[in-house]
This record gives structure tokens, sequence and C-alpha cells, in this order.
């Protein structure tokens, strides 16, 4: 079979292999055109303190609303922005975006921006997050920005020079899914973060003991380090009660609140934020 010579020759012999070239190359040319076309929105989703049940800050999750296609969400397209590159503007419109909104929320909550590994690769990176952290005039310890662990499997100096450039400024590194990746343990050892966020697939199989057992160990380890951990995707009030008998800081999922248009999310913040508005 085609199949066990590789990956690139099975594909290449693949019937209906043209029509998946054209949709490709129609989904990046319509990609392209979005960002000028201002077809990219950001939703917030609220974060939880655990033991004192107030909003800290909330995650902006990017939406692209294509007049052809729909809604797309991120997975589907965010690879392919990485792959053209259109990542590098896509994600300084998000964080100058997601800067600007946070900065009229009460004082004290964060903003936490998903950033690509090929943006902190480009090199202009620092600049780009120092530029949007003066635009919007929101202090750099509000921001939090969150990377996988492909961000830190990059052996280029480029990567652990822009992070830990970004943290002397006091803006603040998350690990995001941590758990499901190669060797997230090892990774902690390289670049120490400032949260960690443990993936949803272990609080949605959170009933299971050795999967129980993993998330305790992954708060334990949090504590160890002085690391923030944040439970992602808790949708009962039986995973948060879990989590909150266990000891994990922080809690974002739809029990807490669904991702939302940031008018919306700004009325949430200022009701729910435990920190009191000040002025
Ligand atoms: P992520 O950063 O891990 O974001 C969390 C994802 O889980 C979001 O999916 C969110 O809507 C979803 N989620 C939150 N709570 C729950 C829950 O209780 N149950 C379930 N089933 N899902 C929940 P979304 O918005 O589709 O984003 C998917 C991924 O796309 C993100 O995962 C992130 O890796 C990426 N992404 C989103 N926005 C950006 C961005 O601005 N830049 C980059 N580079 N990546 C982004
Ligand atoms: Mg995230
Ligand atoms: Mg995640
Ligand atoms: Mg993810």
């Amino acid at each position: 079979r085609a199949k066990s010579e590789g990956r690139n020759v099975y594909r290449f012999f693949e019937p209906g292999m043209d029509a998946m070239v054209r949709a490709r190359r129609a989904l990046e040319t319509d990609l392209e055109a979005a960002l000028r076309r201002r077809e990219f929105e950001l939703d917030f989703q609220p974060i939880m303190n655990i033991a004192s049940g107030e909003i800290v800050g909330a995650e902006a999750l990017m939406r692209w609303h294509s007049p052809a296609r729909g809604l797309v969400p991120p997975d589907d397209f965010i690879p392919v922005a990485e792959e053209i590159g259109l990542i590098v503007p896509l994600g300084e419109w998000a964080l100058r975006k997601a800067c600007t909104v946070a900065a009229g929320w009460p004082h004290g909550l964060r903003i936490a921006v998903n950033v690509s590994a090929v943006q902190i690769k480009s090199g202009t990176f620092a600049r780009s997050v120092i530029s949007a952290l003066a635009f919007s005039g929101v202090p750099a310890n509000r921001l939090e920005l969150e990377i996988t662990e492909t961000v830190l499997m990059d052996e280029s100096d480029t990567v652990l020079k822009t992070l830990r450039q970004l943290r002397d400024l006091g803006v603040r590194i998350a690990l995001d899914d941590f758990g499901i990746g190669y060797s997230s343990l090892g990774y902690l050892r390289r670049f120490p973060v400032d949260k960690i966020k443990i993936d949803r697939s272990f609080i949605r199989d959170i009933d299971n003991r050795d999967t129980a057992a993993i998330v305790r160990t992954v708060i334990g380890l949090g504590a160890q380090l002085g690391t923030t951990v944040t439970a992602e995707g808790v949708e009962t009030e039986a995973q948060l009660e879990f989590l909150r008998k266990e000891g994990c800081v922080e809690a974002q999922g739809y029990l807490i609140g669904i991702p939302s248009k940031a008018a919306d999310i700004a009325r949430l913040l200022e009701s729910r934020a435990g920190i009191r508005q000040s002025g």
C-alpha cells in the first residue's frame, strides 16, 4: 500500500487530492483577506479564583466570522495562519485588541492572550508586546501570555531570550494545555512559568481514579514550584468541588462562564471582580 511508503507518497496519489489542494488554497486566500476585512473578533472567557469565587481575569479567544464560511473555530484556522505566516500580524492584532479591551476593566484583572510559537520565533514579538502595553496603558503585570510546549521545544535562544525579556518586564507566562504534550516536565525545568493550565481533557475525565491522581499531582507540583495552577474546561459542580478540595488555585470553563463578547464580559467583570474599582 502506498500508505506504508510514507505520508507524502500516500497523500500524493490519493484521489481527490486536487480538490483538497484547491480547498486549502481557497482557505489560505480567504484568511489572507480576512484580516484586512476585519473579520476577526475576540471573545473573552472569565477565570475564577476557586477559594474566593472571584473572577480574576479573562482569556481572549479568537473568532473568525467569515461571510462565506460562517464562524470558523480557531483550531481550524490558527494552524493554517501559522503555516502561511499570517499568525504574526494576526497575533499582533489580537494582542493589541485584547489589551485595549482589558484597559477598560476594573484594576487588577488580568488579560490572557494565546501566543503561537511562530510569533515568538519571529524576533519582533517582544517589541509588539511592549507596543501593545504602551498603546493600551495596561501594566505589564496584568498581561499573561499563554504558550504551549511547542514554544519551549524550540532550541534557538531567540525564544528563551524573548520570554525572559518579557518576564523581566513583569509580563506573566502561562503554560497552556499542560499534560498532553511530550515532555511537559522537562519544559518546566527549561523555563520557569508563572502558571500551569491543566488541559481540559484531564478535567473531563476526572472521575477516573488515575486521571484524578494525575490532576492532584499537578496541583501539588504547582504548589511546590510556586506556580499558579488553573484547571481548564470545568463544566460541572462536581469537577469544581474536586479541584477546590485539592487546592487548585483557579478554574476556567463553561461552569464559570462561556467565552463572551467584550461588552458582556466587561459587565460580568464589574459585577464579580474581586478587586475593588479605584477612583
Ligand atoms: P486554549 O487556549 O486551550 O483555549 C481554551 C479552549 O477551550 C477554547 O476553545 C475555549 O472556548 C474552550 N473551552 C473553554 N471552557 C470550556 C469548557 O468548559 N468545555 C469545553 N468543551 N471547552 C471549553 P477555542 O476558543 O475553540 O480555542 C481553541 C484553541 O485555539 C485555544 O485553546 C488556543 O490554543 C487557540 N487560540 C484561540 N485564540 C487564539 C489566539 O488569539 N492566538 C493563538 N495563537 N491561538 C489561539
Ligand atoms: Mg489558552
Ligand atoms: Mg488550553
Ligand atoms: Mg489549546
